[in-house]
């Protein structure tokens, strides 16, 4: 009898352009709500560690921002950070979706077509993972996957609808075959290596997100002040910044006699209390700061 116990674990990131399923794919891996997710792209500013831990294996996944052509500053950032994240990793998933021409060819969109560039460089193992696939007819993926297919060496292929839950066990269990046999890199208990006070942060800008329109969202960022624990009474207090770029930003999320930051406050208070298991007090401002999204110092100050 064979008693040697063999742990693998390995840290696997999940690449593709912003909208294709990243936040919820991660989330239905860990069974649990992490990484924002939004019908807006690039809702994941910084990169999430979402760790899961079983009996004989633990998967450490980075939900990286999308990699596209960065033109701004501060999309540059992002595509940097996702690059980085290329390289002293275990696997790499490439998610993408079904992508057809009026004339429902299959393509390789711009976007990805710069990722596969990426992608052909690095050693790293690649899986193929095509998401959506609850949005399309099954006999039409198969020429889309060899088009992929013929682009970069894959070293498996998934077709999942994360939304759905479909696939994703299977892929899971392929994850954890591929992973190398190592060490336990973080206890048990950690979910997320980021404080509770990202995580809120967090929370406030998915509502944000949610509830303004257009420009406003693209150029919010939220700081937490304070975050301060009363266990006697089951509470938290937490003071939080919505800091945007414009005067007229400030209006939209304030509204009109303060009726939309109140709601904003609202909604956030009640999904940090649920994330938290919690009791919470929250207070918000508002804080117009010219350009942050274009200046590096403003980036770092900000945490990005
Ligand atoms: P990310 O930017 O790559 O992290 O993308 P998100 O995880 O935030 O998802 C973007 C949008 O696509 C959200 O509205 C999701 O609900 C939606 N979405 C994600 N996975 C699926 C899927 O399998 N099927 C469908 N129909 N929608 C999905
Ligand atoms: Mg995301």
């Amino acid at each position: 009898m064979n008693d040697v116990k063999i742990f693998s674990s390995g840290f696997v990131s999940l690449i593709g352009r912003p909208n294709v399923g990243k936040s919820t794919l991660m989330n239905a891996f860990l069974g649990e709500k992490l990484s924002i997710t939004s019908n807006k792209p690039q809702t994941t500013r910084n990169m999430i560690k979402g760790i899961l831990t079983e009996s004989d294996s633990q998967i450490v996944f980075l939900d990286t921002p999308g990699i596209h052509d960065a033109k701004a500053v501060f999309n540059k950032k992002i595509v940097d950070e996702a690059l980085v994240a290329l390289e002293h990793i275990d696997l790499i998933l490439f998610l993408t979706e079904p992508n057809f021409s009026k004339s429902g060819k299959p393509f390789v969109t711009q976007e990805d077509a710069y990722i596969l560039e990426r992608l052909k460089k690095s050693n790293v193992t690649k899986m193929l993972i095509v998401n959506k696939i609850d949005m399309v007819d099954k006999v039409q993926l198969l020429p889309f996957i060899d088009l992929y297919k013929s682009e970069c060496d894959f070293e498996d292929i998934f077709m999942v609808s994360a939304l759905e839950n479909d696939g994703v066990d299977n892929l899971l269990g392929s994850i954890r075959k591929s992973l190398p046999d190592s060490v336990k890199y973080f206890d048990e208990d950690y979910i997320t290596d980021r404080p509770e006070r990202f995580l809120a942060a967090e929370i406030i800008r998915e509502k944000v997100f949610k509830m303004t329109s257009k420009e406003v969202p693209y150029s919010t960022a939220v700081m937490v002040e304070t975050f301060k624990e009363k266990p006697k009474q089951n509470l938290v207090v937490i003071d939080a910044t919505i800091i945007i770029e414009k005067d007229s930003q400030k209006g939209i999320i304030i509204g009109k006699g303060g009726k939309m930051l109140k709601k904003i406050g609202a909604e956030s208070r009640r999904g940090i209390e649920e994330l938290l298991n919690i009791r919470v007090f929250l207070k918000l401002f508002v804080k117009v700061s010219k350009n942050w999204t274009k200046s590096e110092v403003k980036l770092k100050e900000f945490g990005y």
